[in-house]
């Protein structure tokens, strides 16, 4: 399989120059150059199993084709089960059960997996994120300890959960983690000028982990597809999902997994109360709007940086995406209130990113939806236990290994909001 921009005035691409080079040169997104669904989308008995499947036409001549199953192996080593709510017809797939308890940990063991594999010696990698919280803890925990890389964690201070900021703090060894004086806007700011630094870059070798990489987006059609097919094997039916969507990372691989034959029926996106999405699906031309918190805070996004291969991946046909997918906001009052009902009314305590889709199913079978639906639930609600456990009256203990990490000691450095400060800290060691 190749890969095109999403902007079309680049060539077409390997997978593996893709993945190197990010973001196309020509500042688009790179996409499937042609999606064509595998000819028999066959049940796999593990998610491990089905990753395999379905990166295998994705990795076709690239270096990475006879690693490819190791890679999946070592990645998925952690299951996403897909288990039945109270209510018929409703589930929910858990999302949250790898080392940093949200999904971002798949594509981020990916990644670092593959890049582990194209790892020459020329000298040590610094990979540099800046995150709002869950981004940073997955590929903080998925390269430390990895000989050849660096991580370089920037997250602005005050700005996320305390036990997210354990999170980035806790690894220490070549993970570094500064706590910026600023916004999550400056310190992305600060993370694009050093990655932009020719004369840092001719001393250090440094590469991002964005979001918007080939290989954080291939790896998550992943368990949808796994979950989709567990469906179909139980009840016969194709379910559909409900994403919890910022950037639309995680929604555009539902996407491409469906395009890939695997059984994902209808998607959703349930928004927080940054609307640019669900206004665009409501009719609207597409306008970037200007970032707002809410109690989701790693969907805090006011321009969806998917949207254009969101877009490409239905041709430009607005009318064609509109009809395909809907969107729909929900504030931070309906987020309280569903965190606080939810034990009751669906027997889980949701995170509060997975409280705007539960909201949404609510909606859905409100409005008399019979079809299968399953809740995507992105983080473990224990990461976020200030705002959780109020609602619900009730201590929510953190799984095992956030257990673990928080038992660790926090190494943040504080750093001001300024590039120059970063490239400081970058040139020492
Ligand atoms: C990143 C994140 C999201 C949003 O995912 P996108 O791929 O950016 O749409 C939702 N929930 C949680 C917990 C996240 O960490």
């Amino acid at each position: 399989m190749n890969f095109v921009s999403t902007r079309g005035r680049t060539p077409t691409t390997s997978i593996d120059d893709a993945l190197a080079a990010g973001l196309a040169h020509d500042g688009g997104l790179y996409v499937p150059e042609t999606l064509a669904a595998l000819p028999a989308f066959a049940p796999q008995p593990t998610l491990a199993a089905t990753a395999q499947r379905l990166l295998a036409p994705c990795f076709e001549g690239s270096r990475l084709r006879d690693a490819l199953d190791a890679l999946c192996d070592e990645a998925y080593a952690f299951d996403a089960p897909l288990r039945p709510l109270a209510g018929p017809g409703d589930h929910v797939l858990e999302l949250f059960h790898g080392p940093t308890a949200a999904f971002k940990d798949y594509a981020a063991r990916f990644l670092a997996a593959a890049l582990s594999a194209l790892r020459d010696d020329e000298g040590d990698t610094d990979i540099v994120v800046a995150t709002s919280g869950d981004t940073g803890a997955a590929v903080a925990a998925a390269f430390h300890g990895r000989p050849g890389f660096r991580v370089t964690i920037l997250y602005p201070q005050g700005r996320v959960s305390p036990r997210q900021a354990h999170g980035l703090e806790c690894w220490g060894g070549n993970v570094r983690a500064f706590r910026v004086a600023g916004s999550f806007d400056d310190c992305q700011r600060m993370a694009k000028a050093v990655l932009a630094d020719a004369d840092l870059r001719a001393r250090r070798r440094l590469t991002s982990a964005n979001s918007i990489s080939l290989g954080r987006l291939l790896p998550q059609m992943a368990y949808y597809a796994h979950a989709g097919a567990q469906h179909l094997a139980a009840h016969g039916t194709v379910p559909g999902f409900v994403v919890p969507t910022g950037n639309l990372g995680n929604a555009c691989a539902a996407v491409l997994a469906q395009r890939m034959g695997a059984p994902v029926g209808p998607i959703v996106l349930a928004c927080n109360a940054n609307d640019a999405l669900p206004r665009y699906f409501g009719g609207a031309d597409y306008a970037a709007q200007p970032t707002r918190a809410t109690l989701a805070n790693a969907m805090d996004v006011g321009a969806p940086s998917n949207f254009e291969r969101l877009r490409h991946l239905f041709g430009g046909d607005d009318a064609a995406l509109r009809a395909a997918i809907v969107a729909v906001s929900v504030d931070d009052a309906t987020i309280r209130e569903t965190i606080r009902a939810a034990q009751a009314r669906h027997g889980i305590v949701p995170c509060p990113h997975t409280a705007t889709a539960l909201h949404v199913l609510e909606t859905l079978r409100e409005r008399g939806d019979a079809r299968p639906w399953a809740v995507v639930a992105t983080a473990h609600p224990a990461k976020f236990e200030t705002i959780v456990e109020p609602l619900v009256g009730a201590a929510v203990p953190p799984p095992p290994a956030l257990a673990d990490c928080l038992a660790r000691p926090a190494h943040g450095e504080a750093l001001p909001a300024d590039a120059q400060a970063l490239r400081e800290a970058l040139l020492d060691d």
